[in-house]
């Protein structure tokens, strides 16, 4: 027997099997799906078995037998291996990234986490009480404080462990784990709700294609607090009396309480929580639930994608705009294009929601008709929208107003402080000052590693956003000594203290990654706020979604125009779903809401489509935009970036590649279809020491472009055999900088 054996190794000079032969001894412990050791050269190392055969012919010469088995698997399936070829050549990515991304994580043997116990209580307690006192303080115990360990039980209890142990064969105590418990503190119970006509409109074509097992994509295009979660949940539970699993995508699981704690209420023990804080053994918990078929409903961020679910009807993705469904590593796939995929593959359907959609999925929707487009346009029980008033801040000034908040943003805080209502500032940058210089000789303070200027911190630091390099921040200006230091540039904390400077009676709150990057702070800060033990809760755009608080009446954007003008094609559509997502944090309930955006740019149409809650009129002037500009949905793009420590070897690299790129096309005679951009330094042209640069290119499909890429990167690799510079290729990126 031979076997194809793909190493192990992410390296795209290695991106092809290779045959080994299956020694005798070895026979019968190797399948398709096995991971084995190999010596390859001089080195022993790991690969995967993707195919055994009975050789026909002459052995070829130099082949080698198989050193050892690791783990003879199946370690991925038939499928799983073919929808890692199918990334591999989408993402032109080695085909061993995207299976590891793909396949079960080789995890520790069983979770060292001891399961939580639950108690349960049968009639004719007392009788069996009556002589185990002991016993009967545990049970109680356990009533009170559920979801102990058995140790944390027995020491809560103040009892032995055969006390527990003995309830527990008794029956009375049920061990159980649960993953992500500490997600669903403040479980609340929630039942489901009739759906309101729109709903039921938008739900009965998606309930429909389930009936009929088919494939389908629909985008879902409802309003915030137009009820999507709930249409959502009718639609998991069709594919679950049909027999079927579901897949429920959102951005961060963490920033989605009130949806997690919606799916546990209606769901219970059926949802798996998969996401990228879970420790190695609750994920393999999470994972066995799925396999053996106790949980049908498996919900996380995108890599829950890969979940071992053996027939997902249906998948959703939720807020199908989010940047955060690419991935910026290797494998850079987008979690949409992956569904799509495997939908497809699966006789699946896909509900693709949104309020704001990216421009690529409702041209897809509306124009050329690639997903069936669902809409619901009004709030549940006739909710009115948020008014939203844009502030000119040009006449601020104009005024002799230079302060960060306008005279009718104060005044309307200032009135919810008096009625006891909440407001929400929303601020899309951390730190406190984000540009510190010197006004005698202009000097910026930067990053030493990285080509980004500092921000000043509360604390007296200087931090680089990119790298975390963090110094004290300085008396004297380090090139010309002098003490005349200017700090502008405005972030939350400066926020944070201004807001306590003018309301020193307000409770106030700031979300952001500084005040979050303990496990537990996010809830922690956001429960503080829906108790309404705050007046002012401050954050980045960690605030902008997912939040349903009633008390909230009143969102202040106090600069919207960081995001409208980043050197990036998508920040008009960036800022126009920013805006609309932090607006639909107001007016949730019959208080009703008001939305303040701050702006130098009033007149752009990414503000006053959002002012006017209009996605229609911001698609329309958008996708004019696209179309003069040639970017995507007209054509796809690819970005090779290339980053190295000797700027000359990039830069050099980089021209290269542009050169191949170059000829390629002009001798397939591509020129009328594709379009092959400079190779220029990268926007931020320094990141950790690393020099930056970057080359686009763009093709009216993005099969053309995969196929002249490929092509490229091969005659690459073979003029630059041993380069000491890294290429990413990324294949419809989201992110330029
Ligand atoms: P979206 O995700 O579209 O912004 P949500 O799913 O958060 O909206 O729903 C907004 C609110 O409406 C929630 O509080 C939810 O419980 C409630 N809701 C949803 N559907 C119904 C319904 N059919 N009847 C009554 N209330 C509903
Ligand atoms: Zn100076
Ligand atoms: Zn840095």
């Amino acid at each position: 027997m031979h076997a194809e054996v793909l190493i192990n190794l992410p390296a795209r000079r290695l991106d092809r099997t290779f045959s080994y032969r299956v020694p005798i001894a070895l026979e019968g412990q190797v399948t398709t799906g096995s991971l084995v050791q190999i010596s390859f050269g001089r080195q022993k190392i790991e690969g995967y078995v993707t195919s055994l055969r009975n050789p026909d012919g002459p052995e070829p010469a130099g082949i080698k037998d198989l050193s050892a088995v690791i783990d003879r698997g199946p370690v991925f399936t038939h499928e799983q291996l073919n929808l890692a070829l199918w990334m591999s050549s989408y993402y032109l990515c080695p085909t061993v990234s995207a299976l590891q991304t793909i396949i079960w994580p080789r995890l520790a043997r069983s979770s060292r986490q001891a399961p939580g116990l639950w108690p349960l209580s049968p009639p004719g307690l007392e009788v069996v009480f009556k002589r185990a006192p002991s016993q009967k303080t545990a049970w109680e115990t356990a009533l009170s404080q559920p979801g102990l360990t058995r140790l944390e039980l027995a020491a809560a209890a103040k009892v032995s462990v055969s006390a527990i142990d003995a309830l527990t064969a008794k029956g009375l105590l049920i061990a159980q784990k649960r993953a992500g418990k500490h997600l669903l503190n403040n479980f609340v119970e929630s039942r489901p709700f009739d759906l309101t006509a729109q709903q039921k409109t938008a739900f009965d074509p998606i309930f429909d294609r389930l009936k009929k097992k088919e494939h389908e994509v629909f985008l879902l295009n409802g309003i915030t607090g137009s009820g999507k979660t709930e249409v959502y949940c009718h639609s998991v539970a069709a594919a679950l009396r049909m027999g079927r699993q579901a897949l429920i995508l959102v951005p961060e699981i963490a920033l989605t309480p009130q949806m997690l704690n919606t799916f546990h209420s209606r769901f219970g023990e059926e949802v798996a929580i998969l996401h990228s804080r879970l420790s190695d053994g609750e994920r393999r918990d999470e994972w066995l639930r799925i396999k053996e078929g106790s949980a049908n409903v498996v919900m996380g961020t995108r890599s829950a994608l890969f979940a071992p679910v053996q027939n997902p009807g249906l998948i959703v993705i939720d807020e199908e705009h989010e940047p955060s469904y690419k991935q910026e590593e290797s494998p850079r796939y987008h979690a949409r294009t992956a569904a799509l995929e495997i939908a497809k593959n699966k006789q699946a359907v896909v509900v693709l929601g949104s309020a704001t959609p990216s421009v690529e999925s409702f041209f897809s929707a509306s124009f050329a008709g690639a997903y069936q487009l669902l809409t619901i346009s009004e709030r549940v029980e006739k909710r009115s929208l948020p008014k939203i008033q844009v502030v000119d801040m040009r006449e601020e000034i104009k005024k002799g107003n230079q302060e960060l908040f306008s005279q009718a943003l104060l005044s309307s805080i200032k009135d919810r402080l008096g009625k006891n209502e909440q407001t929400i500032l929303f601020l899309n940058r951390r730190g406190f000052s984000t540009f510190i210089s010197c006004r005698e000789c202009g000097q910026v303070m930067k990053c030493p590693h990285c080509d980004i200027s500092l921000t000043y911190h509360i604390n007296g630091r200087l931090v680089c956003h990119y790298c975390n390099y963090t110094v004290g921040a300085p008396r004297f200006c380090p090139s010309c000594r002098s003490s005349y230091i200017s700090y502008s540039g405005t972030g939350t904390q400066k926020i944070e203290l201004e807001i306590k400077r003018l309301f020193p009676d307000a409770r106030v709150l700031r979300m952001d990654s500084d005040t979050t990057s303990r496990k537990g702070s996010h809830q922690k800060i956001l429960d503080t706020f829906c108790q309404g033990n705050a007046d002012i809760m401050i954050g980045t755009q960690m605030i902008a979604k997912g939040l349903d608080i009633p008390a909230v009446t009143l969102v202040g954007v106090v600069n919207a125009d960081l995001t409208l003008y980043m050197p990036d094609f998508r920040a008009a559509e960036r800022t126009f779903q920013l805006l609309t997502q932090v607006a639909g944090r107001a007016g949730r309930s019959d208080l009703g809401g008001e939305v303040m955006i701050q702006t130098h740019s009033p007149e752009h149409f990414a503000i006053t489509s959002a002012s006017e809650h209009d996605y229609q009129a911001f698609f329309e002037q958008e996708i004019k935009n696209r179309e003069i500009l040639n970017y995507p949905p007209f054509t796809s793009l690819c970005r090779f970036l290339f980053t190295g420590t000797v700027h000359m070897e990039v830069e050099n690299a980089a021209k290269t590649l542009y050169n191949i790129l170059s000829e390629i096309v002009n001798s397939e005679g591509l020129n009328n279809q594709v379009q092959v951009f400079n190779a220029v330094p990268a926007p931020v042209n320094r990141i950790k020491n690393r020099y930056r640069w970057h080359l686009i290119s763009r093709a009216l499909s993005v099969k053309q472009l995969q196929d002249i890429s490929r092509a490229c990167l091969n005659e690459f690799d073979h003029r630059y055999p041993s380069s000491k510079i890294r290429i990413i290729v990324d294949i419809e990126p989201q992110n330029m900088f």
